[in-house]
């Protein structure tokens, strides 16, 4: 079986009707596959309808509860606290990042801390989503629960998740700048997405058991297993382990050392600030300044093949590219064929 293009609206249908026909209420299942099908068209397949299966496997597990809602834990005027109820991380996260900006338009800024939910996806999706209610933010990620990805800098073995950190900021009618990342040199489902094309990864991103650097995708995925290593040497080090405390710690949802896996599950603590920009100055100079910021940067002389961008235009450039046709590698799309054949659904029907 080769890999397919399939068109994204066409895409969602099918993640929308294997998440409902594993038991997903409808609203969630068609927000799984608005928020997996976007990670596939910003460029993240790592994000994208390659996490079905892993997500399936936790509902199978009874670790992922279908359905779920957050739970407003306690709350101030510029404060919000939120159990994900084990919810898929998609719905919970959608929600809160609403509740959160809301708070934010009446108190200038607010803070959320969401512990007890599932994966919550591509980050800048939720930075995507505050831009739309007009709001700068930033998203500060552990990844617990689940077994450790990352070596610590100059350690050997796995201690640390992903975890993630985003920044988001409006902008007048344009998209927003986001700036989105794993602290590890690449996200896992990276390396993941490697070993489903049957491709080597890059060097420097891996290290095996015994700490030497490996180009071997299978490598995170069999034992004895490796590390990925942390971006920015020890300077992504340092950034990982402050999202554990704050993410971790800080959100009260716990870090990596106590929410090691007892079971099948992936669990994604977070703490998000949303700014009103409104409340800082005017609207009009913020976005003028942007501008200026990004007219500055472009100036600079190509030093390659490649322009300066703005951080999240690669993921801008990607939609564009991907519109009217999402590639899937042959290693997703078989693993989505027989995803789908267990809920009795025909995948191949889904190319026409
Ligand atoms: P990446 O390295 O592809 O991109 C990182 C950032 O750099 C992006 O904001 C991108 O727009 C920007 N960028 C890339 N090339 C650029 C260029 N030439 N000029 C200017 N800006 C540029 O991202 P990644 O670290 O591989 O992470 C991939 C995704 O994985 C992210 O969406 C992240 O949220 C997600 N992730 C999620 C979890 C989780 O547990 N939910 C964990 C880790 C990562």
């Amino acid at each position: 079986m080769g890999g397919v293009t399939i068109r994204p609206a066409r895409a969602r249908d099918l993640v929308a009707d294997i998440a409902r026909a594993s038991g997903s209420p409808d609203a969630e299942a068609r927000g799984l596959a608005e928020n997996l099908v976007d990670a596939n068209l910003t460029g993240h397949d790592s994000h994208g309808v390659s996490m079905l299966p892993l997500y399936l496997d936790m509902v199978r597990a009874g670790t992922m509860k279908l359905g779920a809602s957050p739970s407003v834990v306690a709350e101030t005027a510029a404060t919000l606290t939120i159990d994900g109820n084990r919810g898929y991380g998609q719905t919970i996260m959608a929600q809160a990042t609403d509740m959160l900006c809301a708070k934010a338009k009446t108190a200038g800024a607010a803070v959320l801390a969401l512990r007890n939910t599932h994966h919550i996806g591509r980050i800048g999706a939720w930075a995507e989503r505050a831009a739309g209610h007009g709001c700068a933010s930033i998203f500060l990620v552990d990844v617990a629960g689940v077994d450790a990805k990352v070596a610590p800098h100059n350690g050997r073995d796995a201690r640390l998740g992903t975890n993630p950190i985003c920044l988001g900021f409006p902008r007048a009618g344009r998209p927003p700048v986001v700036a989105d990342m794993a602290t590890s040199r690449v996200a896992v489902g990276k390396v993941r997405v490697a070993l489903n094309k049957g491709e080597p990864i890059a060097p420097g991103l891996v290290i095996d058991a015994d700490g030497k650097e490996s180009t071997d995708p299978a490598t995170m995925f069999r034992p004895p297993m490796g590390a990925l290593l942390t971006m920015g040497e020890h300077k992504g080090y340092a950034l990982s382990a402050m999202l554990e405390l704050f993410a971790g710690a800080l959100a009260g949802g716990m870090t990596i050392a106590t929410l090691t896996p007892s079971e099948k599950r992936i669990v994604n603590n977070c703490v998000a600030v949303a700014i009103d920009p409104a409340a800082f100055g005017t609207l009009d100079t913020m976005m003028a300044e942007a501008d200026r910021l990004e007219a500055w940067l472009k100036a600079s002389p190509p030093r390659g093949g490649d322009p300066v961008m703005l951080p999240g235009e690669p993921e801008l450039a990607a939609r564009r590219a991907r519109a009217d046709g999402l590639p899937v590698d042959a290693g997703t799309w078989k693993l989505l064929v027989d995803l789908a054949a267990a809920y009795g659904i025909d995948a191949g029907g889904y190319l026409a």
